[in-house]
C-alpha cells in the first residue's frame, strides 16, 4: 500500500510504502514512486483508532434521547426499554451496521462492553453465548478488531435486587458468569476481556472472582467507575470506602485495568489507579450529552495514569470529537489552553486505546505492529490549507471522522474512497434502528 504521507514513529514521512502480511506490517520503505499494483492513499495515512469503550445497541437511541430534561438515570429508563427489545437477530443487525459506521470514521478496533446477556426474564438461551456471539458475527462482517469486554452484572444497586428490566444482564452468580464467558473463543481479531459492569452492579466477593477470572487468563478488564456521585454516595454507603478503592480491595486494579469515565474520582482514588498503572477512559461526547460532567484528565495524567477514549452511547461516533474532547473539557475546567499536544491526543486514540483493549502489539506504523492503519483526506473544506508542519495539529483539533478515506484493519481494506467495501451502512442502520423503533 503507497501513502502520499504517513505518520511513522520517527514524524510525517513521504511516499511511503508499507508492506503487510497476515495481519501484520512486514516492510517500509520511504521516498517511493507508487507502485503500478499497489493501492494508492492520498493524503496522510495514520494508525487506527481504538473505540475503547462501546455500547452498540446505544446507537439507537442517537437523535431520540436529547430533548427534554432529565440526567443520567432518566436516560437509562429510555436505554432499559430498547434493552428489553433486542434479540440475537435483531442485535446482530444493529451492531454490524454500528459497527460499520465505527470503521467508517476512523476506529479499527473496538471495546464492546457487553452485558445484555440472556432473554428478557433471565432465563439463559439455548445457546449461552447468543448475544455475545451476535456481537462477533457483527464486528467480523463490519470489518472491525473486537475486544468483547463480557460484564459480570448480578444486582440492581447496593443492597437492591435486579429490576424487572435488569434480569437479562444477571448470570446470578459470578462464578456461572465465568463458566459462559469461558466458553468464548478468540480468534486473530476479536479477544475476550472481562468487565465488572459497576461497584453498583457487583458486589465485592464477585469483583474479586470476576479480577481473579482475567488475571489467571491475562486478559483486560474494565468497569464504569465513579460516573456519578450517586454511585459514589452508594459505595461509602455500603463498603465506606469509593468504587476504585473497592475495586482495590477486590484485586482489580493492575495494568490491565481501564475505569471508565473515572468523571468523579478524588485524590486517594487517582493514587491507587496510578500506582497499579492502570488506564482510565474518557468518553466526553457521552459524558457531555449526559450531563455527567468531566473528569479530572490533566491529574490523573500527571500522576502517571494512562488516558484512552471511547464513543460510549454513540451520540456520535467520530474519534476526533472524544480526542478534542478530552483537551477542550480541560481547558473548560482549567482555564489553561495546551494542556496535551495533537500528537498526545492521537496517542490516547490509538496506543492507549489498544493496549487498553489487550492488544498490547498496538498501534504505530512500524515493523512488526498490527497492520491497522485509516487515511485522512487533506483536501477537504476542513483540513484543506493546512500548515505543513502542523499536520497533525489540524487533523486533531477540526477534522471529523467524514475526513477519514480510507480504512484498513488486520492488513485488509474495509473502507475505500469513504465508502464501506462490503455494507451499505446507512440502509444497515436506517433498517436496524427502524425494526427497534417502538
Ligand atoms: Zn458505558
Amino acid at each position: 500500500m503507497w501513502c502520499e504521507r504517513a505518520l511513522l514513529p520517527t514524524g510525517i514521512a513521504d511516499d511511503v510504502v508499507i508492506s503487510m502480511d497476515e495481519g501484520h506490517i512486514v516492510d517500509i520503505a520511504v521516498g517511493k514512486a507508487a507502485p503500478l499494483d499497489s493501492a494508492l492513499h492520498r493524503g496522510l495515512t495514520i494508525p487506527g483508532f481504538a473505540n475503547a469503550h462501546s455500547h452498540a445497541f446505544h446507537r439507537a437511541l442517537r437523535g431520540r434521547t436529547h430533548r427534554g430534561a432529565g440526567d443520567f438515570w432518566t436516560w437509562r429508563d429510555e436505554m432499559y426499554r430498547l434493552a428489553a427489545r433486542l434479540t440475537p437477530e435483531n442485535y446482530l443487525a444493529l451492531a454490524r451496521a454500528t459497527f460499520a459506521e465505527m470503521v467508517m470514521a476512523g476506529y479499527t478496533v473496538v471495546g464492546e462492553f457487553h452485558y445484555v446477556h440472556h432473554q428478557p426474564d433471565g432465563t439463559p438461551y439455548a445457546e449461552p453465548n447468543a448475544m455475545g456471539t451476535a456481537l462477533v458475527s457483527a464486528a467480523r462482517e463490519a470489518g472491525i478488531r473486537l475486544t468483547l469486554l463480557d460484564a459480570c452484572y448480578l444486582r440492581g444497586g447496593a443492597r437492591k435486587p435486579l429490576g424487572a428490566d435488569q434480569l437479562r444482564f444477571s448470570d446470578g452468580t459470578a462464578a456461572a458468569w465465568a463458566d459462559r464467558v469461558g466458553q468464548l473463543r478468540e480468534t486473530d481479531t476479536m479477544r475476550v476481556g472481562a468487565a465488572v459492569h459497576s461497584v453498583r452492579a457487583v458486589d465485592l466477593p464477585a469483583i474479586s472472582t470476576v479480577a481473579k477470572f482475567a488475571a489467571d487468563r491475562g486478559a483486560v478488564l474494565h468497569a464504569h467507575v465513579s460516573e456519578q456521585m450517586e454511585e459514589n454516595a452508594q459505595s461509602q454507603a455500603e463498603y465506606g470506602r469509593s468504587p476504585t478503592e473497592v475495586l482495590a480491595d477486590a484485586g482489580a486494579l493492575s495494568d490491565r485495568f481501564t475505569a471508565v469515565h473515572a468523571t468523579r474520582v478524588r485524590p486517594a482514588d487517582i493514587e491507587l489507579l496510578a500506582r497499579a498503572r492502570c488506564t482510565c477512559c474518557f468518553c466526553p461526547t457521552t459524558e457531555r450529552d449526559l450531563a455527567d460532567g468531566t473528569g479530572p484528565a490533566k491529574t490523573l495524567t500527571n500522576a502517571g495514569v494512562a488516558l484512552a477514549v471511547g464513543s460510549d452511547q454513540h451520540a456520535v461516533i467520530d474519534p476526533f470529537a472524544e480526542l478534542r474532547g478530552v483537551e477542550m473539557n480541560e481547558r473548560m475546567q482549567s482555564l489553561t489552553r495546551g494542556n496535551y499536544s495533537a500528537e498526545t491526543l492521537l496517542s490516547f486514540g490509538s496506543s492507549n486505546g489498544y493496549r487498553s483493549l489487550g492488544w498490547s502489539e498496538a498501534n504505530a506504523i512500524e515493523v512488526g505492529a498490527l497492520a491497522d492503519l485509516i487515511t485522512i483526506s487533506l483536501g477537504g473544506v476542513r483540513l484543506s490549507g493546512a500548515a505543513d508542519d502542523a499536520l497533525i495539529d489540524s487533523v486533531v483539533f477540526a477534522a471529523t471522522s467524514a475526513d477519514v478515506t480510507d480504512v484498513v484493519v488486520n492488513g485488509r481494506i474495509i473502507v475505500r474512497d469513504g465508502d464501506h467495501l462490503t455494507l451499505d451502512v446507512g440502509a444497515e442502520l436506517r433498517s436496524s434502528i427502524l425494526a427497534l423503533a417502538e
